[in-house]
């Protein structure tokens, strides 16, 4: 998402006239942007829980490839090289690193 109200910041400066300084307040937008992925993540675990385990890993493998795809300079190698030495825990955190 792109924050108008805070630039990507997370924060947006007010002014606080009794100490003659701008602080710093949390942007409202992004929080609530952020509750609405949360409450989104939860409903959408529960809608794909019913998901087989295959069609689950075709999902993941699916999405993996395509974030290292799109990336401006694709690293397959290490890719192959993780599937070969079938890494689970560093494909799955290679995941979360690339989303
Ligand atoms: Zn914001």
């Amino acid at each position: 998402m792109n924050c108008k109200e805070c630039n990507n910041e997370g924060y947006t400066l007010q002014p606080d006239y009794y100490h003659d300084v701008m602080m710093r307040v949390n942007c409202v937008e992004c929080m609530s942007h952020e509750k609405m992925k949360q409450e989104l993540r939860v409903k959408l675990t529960m809608v794909l829980m019913d998901l087989s385990m295959n069609r689950m890993a075709r999902l993941l493998s699916d999405t993996l490839i395509s974030l290292v795809d799109a990336d401006d300079n694709p690293d397959f190698e290490r890719l192959v090289a993780l599937v070969g030495a079938k890494n689970k825990e560093s494909l799955v955190s290679l995941l979360q690193v690339m989303v």
